[in-house]
């Protein structure tokens, strides 16, 4: 089954307008949230960023945060997931093309399941990744349904063997294409501050609540890409990958080229949160 606005129906029964404005324009917003045991992880989380972004485009959720959630809760056990994802996505909805907000579009409210085990290889070995300009526009925060230029610097990562693209402007180091980025610098960690530039990821926000609790330091200041290299370790957090060490980049071995010491800490403590 999946959610078509509030209500729960056979996958194949959904039809998408071809004016619909998030297919046309990627006029609208999204959450990927993460299952773990037939449990939504961090929902509240999620649905505040998910409010956060339809306002800030200016798009009125047809629907209370509370009904929203308990309709996705409804899907997961109407689905039986136990470990996977839910994809939440709002469109501004259908009409004719033309640029302006329409004035009668009715958003489009959709959400579906996916099985998805946890990313164990990658959370035990590490991955590869490469460093790319950060092209972006200026509204990271926003989770927009725009992710032209996520998807082409995930792609060139892919084509030269790695997972992640490591994104900078002008030499600063923002966030992965998917991800949130942090290094560890003699016992301190370090991630670019949430402003406009990157997307306040939940998980990013979770691995600061436990840096706190471990006692961690931690700096919420840009660093440059050389200080990428010169780091004792690098990670890249999201709901998919959770806290995924970085073993390489652009070729390089970064850090020992292996998990270090402090990533295994947050990594450890990120477990027992799920
Ligand atoms: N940055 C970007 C650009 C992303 O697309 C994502 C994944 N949605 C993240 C960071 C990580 O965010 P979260 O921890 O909320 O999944």
């Amino acid at each position: 089954m999946i959610l078509w606005h509030d209500t729960l129906i056979a996958r194949e029964r959904a039809q998408v307008d071809i004016e619909d404005r998030g297919y046309q324009f990627g006029d609208g917003i999204y959450e990927v949230i993460r299952v773990y045991g037939g449990k939504i992880f961090c929902l509240s989380e999620h649905l505040d960023r998910f409010e956060r972004s339809a306002r800030e485009i200016k798009l009125d959720l047809p629907y209370s945060l509370e009904r929203l959630g308990s309709l996705l809760e409804d899907l997961v056990r109407q689905n039986q997931l136990t470990d996977g994802t839910v994809y939440l996505q709002a469109s501004r909805g259908a009409a004719p093309r033309n640029h302006p907000f329409p004035e009668k579009a009715v958003p489009v409210i959709v959400a579906y399941t996916k099985e998805a085990p946890r990313p164990m290889s990658y959370l035990q070995d590490g991955i590869h990744t490469i460093t790319q300009e950060d092209i972006r526009w200026l509204r990271c925060d926003i989770k927009s349904l725009n992710l032209l230029g996520a998807v082409l610097a995930k792609q060139a990562a892919v084509e030269r063997g790695c997972q992640e693209s490591i994104l900078h402007r002008d030499g600063r180091v923002t966030e992965g294409s998917s991800t949130n980025v942090f290094i560890v610098k003699d016992g301190e960690l370090r991630t670019h501050p949430a402003n406009n530039l990157i997307l306040h990821g939940i998980t990013r926000a979770v691995v600061l609540e436990l840096a706190q609790e471990l006692a961690i330091p931690v700096k919420e200041t840009p660093f440059f890409v050389e200080e990428l290299f010169r780091a004792d370790e690098i990670f890249v957090t999201s709901t998919t990958m959770e806290i995924a060490p970085v073993v390489s980049i652009d070729g390089r071995k970064t850090g020992s080229g292996h998990p270090g010491p402090v990533t295994r800490r947050l990594q450890e403590a990120f477990e027992k949160r799920i």
